[in-house]
């Protein structure tokens, strides 16, 4: 059994970080990262070829397995530097996967060369963990899409130019048979966007549809399949929005920290319970290491995700909770600080992981929700 990547993966990767090392200068007052500063990086990326490494090469991309874009995305995590959004990550495959010959010429080659990107459009305040309750409705008419209705939390929706819409298209029908994904221009008269502003500094956003023309070519793939869409497209964000690579990136910090720091004139290195903390934590990460690229492997062979791309959101989120929560006792006090405060110690990066983490449990499909993916499709526990 050989669980490394094959050695032109493990090159890949070096590549990645030297670049990554040269190219990524994190700014202390980053927050919800200025729009153009985090579009210049992803451009920069994308003139690499990085933003389509498994897009075919049919479609301008480099036509590689998908195991090379899983390492570029732990790489860009292990340092947090921006993450290559969802046009790279969700919908370009998607399109890939369903979409027609005529949608994917128009919009991958505009992802890849980081020109636009997209917010995602799923949640609504009456439908969250139970997504297909969803009520907005795109009814068409003629030869297009007439769009209403509310959607809650979508990020980014301020700073992309289309949103991945999940709409209901057949109202008459059961309620996961009458939803289809569309493409939308987030600029279409009748979209209006009001901010949310979440504990991590960063901003999600309320959008109302109000009467929103959509061409009926913006439709991806068939009329009321979008459930199946919407499955895989979450999956594609699991495995690849919450790489434990990030995970390790923190805790990295923290054991440099505890190598260099004493307190009251004693090495924190000497002290047994920190020593035991970390050794539990480095465990957790080899776990969820094993986990993820197991996944990833499976899905660059071609190979459906389910129940694995549950685990490794459920693993890697709530491992990012106990690293931050462990590191901030570690730190003491001045771990408190605010990111970017001259006093905080690693410059204040746990003390906002920390409140990022809060948030990773949820996104996505809450845990609860993954749970009950892994019984259900990983034990065939059916109800
Ligand atoms: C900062 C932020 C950013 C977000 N970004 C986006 C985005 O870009 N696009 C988007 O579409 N959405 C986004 N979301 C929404 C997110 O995906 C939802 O919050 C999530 O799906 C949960 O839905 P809900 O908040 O309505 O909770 P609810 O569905 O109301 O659930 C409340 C609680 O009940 C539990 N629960 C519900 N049903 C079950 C069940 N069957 N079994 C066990 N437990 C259950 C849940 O786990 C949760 O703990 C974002 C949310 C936040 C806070």
């Amino acid at each position: 059994m050989d669980f490394r990547f094959p050695d032109d993966v493990e090159r890949f990767r070096l590549e990645v970080r030297e670049f990554l090392a040269r190219e990524w200068h994190p700014d202390p007052a980053w927050g919800d990262t200025p729009a153009d500063a985090d579009r210049t990086f992803k451009r920069k990326l994308a003139t690499k070829g990085w933003y389509a490494l498994s897009i075919p090469k049919e479609y301008g991309g480099l036509g590689l397995p998908l195991l090379q874009q899983f390492v570029f995305h732990e790489e860009l995590s292990y340092v947090d530097a921006p993450g290559t959004g969802v046009g790279v990550a969700i919908v370009a495959p998607c399109l890939i996967k369903y979409g027609t010959e005529e949608i994917r010429r128009r919009f991958i080659p505009r992802i890849i060369s980081a020109e636009i990107d997209f917010c995602l459009g799923y949640s609504e305040p009456e439908a969250g963990s139970d997504l297909a309750a969803l009520s907005t409705t795109a009814i068409l008419d003629g030869d297009n899409f007439v769009i209403n209705g509310q959607k809650m939390f979508t990020t980014s929706a301020h700073r992309t130019e289309f949103v991945w819409l999940a709409a209901r298209t057949d109202p008459t029908a059961v309620k996961h048979k009458g939803i289809s994904m569309l493409l939308v221009d987030i600029k279409s008269p009748g979209i209006t966007i009001r901010p949310l502003h979440a504990m991590d500094d960063t901003r999600t956003n309320v959008v109302y549809y109000d009467n929103v023309i959509v061409p009926k070519e913006n439709l991806v793939g068939e009329i009321n399949r979008g459930w199946y869409y919407i499955t895989t497209a979450l999956d594609f964000e699991r495995l690849l929005a919450f790489p434990i690579a990030g995970v390790r990136g923190i805790f990295d910090q923290i054991v440099a920290y505890v190598k260099q720091t004493s307190r009251g004139g004693q090495p924190l290195k000497d002290q047994p319970e920190i020593r035991s903390k970390l050794a539990r934590l480095s465990a957790d990460l080899e776990m969820g290491q094993l986990i993820s690229h197991q996944a990833a492997w499976k899905a660059s062979e071609g190979q459906l995700l389910s129940h694995e791309a549950a685990m490794i959101k459920t693993w890697s989120s709530e491992l990012l909770q106990r690293t931050c929560h462990i590191g901030t006792q570690i730190l003491g006090l001045y771990g408190t600080l605010q990111y970017g405060s001259k006093y905080a110690p690693l410059q204040g990066r746990i003390e906002r992981a920390h409140r990022a983490a809060v948030m990773r449990t949820f996104g996505a499909g809450s845990n609860e929700i993954q749970r009950n993916i892994i019984a259900l499709r990983g034990l065939g526990l059916a109800r």
